[in-house]
C-alpha cells in the first residue's frame, strides 16, 4: 500500500470520540471539482461561501479566513484594539478568544460565568465594568462566548455596551445554526463582528477555516485588507504614482496572511447545505441525553427558553450530592473507551496566563464548572448504539459507586 491511505487502516469502531465531522459524498464532489478547476486559493468559491454563510445567518457581510483565532485576530484590529487597551472575555472558553488581545499588544480581563449557561454572566460583567470606569481601565472589545452553543444574554451585553462604550465580538465558534430570541446567531443584531470557527469538532467544518460576519462595510473591508497582507487591488485604494508606473496592488497595511482556500470554502459551502440537519441531530441528542440521564444523580446542562442551542457540546456535571467524583467519571469513561473532554480549564489557570499573573479565584464559578464538567460524545453522525453506550456507561458508573458507597458506609 502506497501514499497517505495507509494512514486510516486503524480501525477505531470501539472508541466514540467527543466530537467528529460527518463528511458526505457531496463534500467530497465538491472539494474535487475545485482540484479540478483553475484556482486553489483566490478564486470564485470563498467569495460564494461568504455570501452563503453571511445570508445563513443574516447579516450584511462574510470574510473567510483560515481558522477561527485568525478570524478573532483580524476582528480585533478591526476595532482598533491596540497597547493601552483592555479586552474582557469569559474565562471559559478556548484560549483563542483571550489570546487574540494579546496578538494586538491589549490586555486581557476575565468575567465570570452564569451557572446555568456556562456563559459571560451580564451581572458579573456590569458589577466589572462599574469598577473599571472608576479606575479608567474600561475594556475597547468583550468577547462573549456562545459557550457548548446556548447564546449569551446578548440584549444585556448590547445594553451595557451602550453605556460603557465598548464593542462586542462574538465568539460563536460553537454555535453556527443557533438561535438567540429566534433569530440566527451570526445576525449581528447586538454586535460588531459575530465569528465562526469550522474545525472538524465543530458544527459544520472547512478542516481548518473561520468566518467574520460584521454589518459593518467598513469593518469587513478593513478585515478583508488584514486577512491577506494589508494589500489592495482596488483603483480608490491606490496612492497616486507616476502615470507610467506599473501598479496593479499596493500594499497600504500591515496584514497577513490569514486566507482560506477555495478547498476549504468549497467544502464549506458543501457542508452548509447540510447545518440544519446536523443542529437538528444534535439537539434529538441532547434531548436523548437529557431524558436518559434525568435519574442519574448528575447535572445536565440547562437550556435558556429563549435560545435553541446548536449543542456543539453537551457537558455534565457531578454535583456535591453525586455519588462519583469528575476525575472517576473521566477516568472510567476514556478506560471503556468514550473519550469525554474537559471543556474547559479556565484560560487563567493556563500557565501562560498564570506567568501573566492571574491567580487562582479569580472567578470562583467559572473554577466550580471547571471542577465538576464533563463533556459527553455529541456530534451529528453518532449512532443510536453509541448514544446507549455512553448513556448505558453513565448509568452503570453512577449505579456502581453508589452500591459502593452504601456497602463502605456499612462495613
Ligand atoms: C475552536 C474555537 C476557537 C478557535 O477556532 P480555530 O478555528 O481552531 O482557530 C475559538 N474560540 C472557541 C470558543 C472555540 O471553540
Amino acid at each position: 500500500m502506497t501514499g497517505i491511505r495507509q494512514f486510516f487502516m486503524k480501525n477505531s469502531y470501539e472508541t466514540i470520540p467527543y466530537g467528529r465531522q460527518s463528511i458526505s459524498e457531496a463534500d467530497i464532489q465538491s472539494v474535487v471539482d475545485v482540484l479540478r478547476s483553475d484556482f486553489l486559493t483566490q478564486g470564485p468559491v470563498v467569495p460564494a461561501f461568504e455570501e452563503a454563510l453571511a445570508s445563513y445567518c443574516q447579516a450584511g457581510h462574510g470574510v473567510a479566513t483560515s481558522n477561527a483565532t485568525a478570524a478573532l485576530h483580524i476582528a480585533c484590529l478591526a476595532l482598533g484594539l491596540g497597547p493601552g487597551d483592555w479586552l474582557w472575555t469569559s474565562p471559559i472558553t478556548f484560549v483563542a478568544s483571550a489570546n487574540c488581545a494579546l496578538y494586538c499588544g491589549a490586555q486581557v480581563e476575565f468575567v465570570d460565568i452564569d451557572p446555568h449557561t456556562f456563559n459571560m454572566s451580564p451581572v458579573a460583567l456590569e458589577r466589572k465594568l462599574i469598577l473599571a470606569k472608576l479606575q479608567g481601565k474600561l475594556p475597547k472589545v468583550v468577547v462573549p462566548v456562545h459557550m457548548c452553543g446556548q447564546p449569551c444574554d446578548m440584549a444585556a451585553i448590547n445594553t451595557l455596551s451602550r453605556k460603557y462604550g465598548f464593542k462586542i465580538i462574538e465568539d460563536a465558534s460553537h454555535a453556527i445554526g443557533a438561535r438567540y430570541q429566534g433569530e440566527p446567531v451570526g445576525n449581528c443584531r447586538y454586535s460588531d463582528i459575530t465569528v465562526f470557527s469550522f474545525h472538524p469538532v465543530k458544527i459544520i467544518t472547512t478542516a481548518e477555516g473561520g468566518l467574520a460576519v460584521t454589518n459593518h462595510s467598513a469593518l469587513a473591508q478593513k478585515m478583508n485588507l488584514l486577512r491577506s497582507h494589508g494589500i489592495s487591488s482596488a483603483t480608490a485604494d491606490m496612492q497616486g504614482r507616476p502615470a507610467e508606473e506599473i501598479w496593479n496592488y499596493q500594499q497600504i497595511d500591515l496584514g497577513f496572511n490569514y486566507r482560506m482556500t477555495e478547498l476549504q470554502a468549497a467544502l464549506g459551502l458543501s457542508q452548509l447545505q447540510q447545518l440544519d440537519t446536523f443542529v437538528l441531530k444534535r439537539q434529538a441528542i441532547a434531548r436523548y441525553y437529557d431524558q436518559a440521564l434525568a435519574d442519574v444523580n448528575i447535572q445536565t446542562p440547562w437550556q435558556h427558553p429563549q435560545t435553541q442551542s446548536s449543542f456543539h457540546l453537551y457537558p455534565i456535571q457531578v454535583t456535591s450530592t453525586s455519588v462519583i467524583s469528575q476525575q472517576v467519571l473521566y477516568q472510567s469513561m476514556t478506560k471503556a473507551g468514550v473519550k469525554v473532554n474537559l471543556h474547559y480549564i479556565p484560560v487563567y489557570l493556563q500557565p501562560y496566563y498564570a506567568s501573566l499573573g492571574f491567580q487562582p479565584g479569580h472567578c470562583p464559578l467559572a473554577e466550580d464548572y471547571f471542577k465538576s464538567s464533563i463533556s459527553i460524545p455529541l456530534y451529528a453522525g453518532m449512532t443510536k448504539e453509541q448514544q446507549h453506550r455512553v448513556v448505558a456507561l453513565i448509568q452503570s458508573l453512577c449505579h456502581e459507586k453508589a452500591v459502593n458507597r452504601v456497602v463502605g458506609a456499612s462495613a
